[in-house]
């Protein structure tokens, strides 16, 4: 978790601060307790790093918010513009109670919700120094407002998207007969960094038989000559919004015989769910547009996760594209859609693009081919 303060202006934040404070009242919770991470680089600007001591961002219901933080990190949070912000600074030193500090902003507290991510260490901490107080889950208040994205976040989603588009464009330069997936991971994780993400954070190099374990990351095995090899990639873009796309890649003509008849039936799938998204239509409706089509053609079994999930300053959070989630989709929603069929044993193909929701329909932020691209065997 880097420190730098995003491009987002101080209006912006101040926005999501008010926004987030109205929130916690009405959820009647008495404050917000959110830990670093990406609830607090999108409140801040500022995500933070998180270790044993506690750095805590407090929104209360009724008052303004207080960042506390040890006094020796209070400078990776310089660049906040917390004058502007209306949040008070609050540090302490080694010997103190941090977590006393906590519970003297919030002296009647009956109710706190504490952020998804915040180590057990401090949420405990936080529980003795606040006995009286019930510990909720800050989650489902926070993505109400995280999963809407405004302008400048989903124009980070598209820097992000055109970014990982040029490295699967420049796939061949790195996937090649002979070479190990780690050798072809470390050179994808380079070029990844090259074509405009702060960091590499995760590279899936799926070749033959790993391809059909989607969260197969990386190993020494051999890219052979008619391998079928899902490559799934992405990381944050400097302002912390993440890029998520796959593409399937076959190393000549496959070995397989069943590969471009079922790869046929997954294009299908993947273009019928990012055809069903507009607003209105429900979360699992984009799953099940995607699922029909698959299960219909005998490989329902093959499909073993959900068709997607929402993307923003975290990989996976809401909304989640799956069967159960009747949560009408609204602009300004981002998501993957991603469906995959695996063949234990022998080979898997997922197709990915992230999607926004717009006013009347869809925006891919992903422009690459969808076919299965087949690269020379030299
Ligand atoms: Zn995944
Ligand atoms: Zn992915
Ligand atoms: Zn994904």
């Amino acid at each position: 978790m880097s420190t730098t303060v995003s491009a987002t202006n101080p209006a912006a934040l101040a926005r999501r601060l008010e926004r987030t404070r109205a929130a916690a009242a009405n959820a009647g919770v008495d404050a917000l307790l959110m830990a670093p991470g990406s609830d607090l680089r999108y409140l801040l600007g500022a995500g933070g790093s998180s270790f044993e001591r506690l750095t805590c961002l407090v929104v209360p219901a009724e008052a303004a918010p207080v960042l506390v933080v040890p006094k020796l990190e209070a400078p990776g949070y310089d660049a906040v513009p917390t004058g502007e912000l209306g949040v008070e600074l609050s540090t302490w030193v080694d010997g103190e109670d941090p977590y006393a500090l906590v519970a003297s902003l919030l002296p009647k507290a009956s109710r706190v919700a504490v952020g998804d991510v915040m180590v057990a260490l401090h949420v405990l901490g936080l529980r003795r120094a606040l006995p009286d107080a019930e510990q909720v889950l800050a989650g489902p208040i926070v993505r109400e407002l995280r999963m809407r994205k405004d302008a400048e976040e989903v124009d980070a989603l598209r820097e992000a998207g055109a970014a990982i588009d040029r490295v699967h464009a420049r796939m061949a330069e790195f996937l090649q007969v002979g070479r190990t997936e780690n050798e072809v991971g470390a050179d994808i994780a380079a070029a990844i960094v090259e074509e405009g993400h702060a960091v590499a954070d995760f590279v899936i190099v799926g070749s033959g038989p790993n391809g059909a374990s989607p969260h197969h990351s990386l190993s020494d095995r051999v890219i052979e000559a008619g391998d079928v090899v899902v490559i799934d990639i992405g990381g944050p873009v400097a302002a912390g919004y993440n890029s998520d796309s796959t593409r399937t890649y076959v190393m000549g003509e496959p070995r397989d015989t069943d590969v471009s008849k079922t790869y046929a039936v997954l294009q299908e799938a993947q273009r019928a769910a990012v055809a069903a998204v507009r607003p209105g239509v429900l979360a699992q409706d984009v799953d099940a547009a995607a699922r029909q089509i698959i299960a219909d053609a005998g490989f329902g079994e093959f499909f073993i996760h959900r068709t997607g999930h929402g993307i923003g300053l975290d990989v996976h959070e809401d909304p989640y594209i799956v069967a159960g989630n009747d949560l009408p989709l609204e602009p300004g929603m981002a998501f993957s859609v991603e469906p995959g069929i695996y063949q234990p044993g022998r080979w898997g193909a997922r197709i990915e693009d992230i999607v926004v929701v717009t006013e009347d329909g869809v925006e891919s932020v992903n422009k690459r081919p969808h076919e299965l691209v087949s690269l020379p065997v030299r």
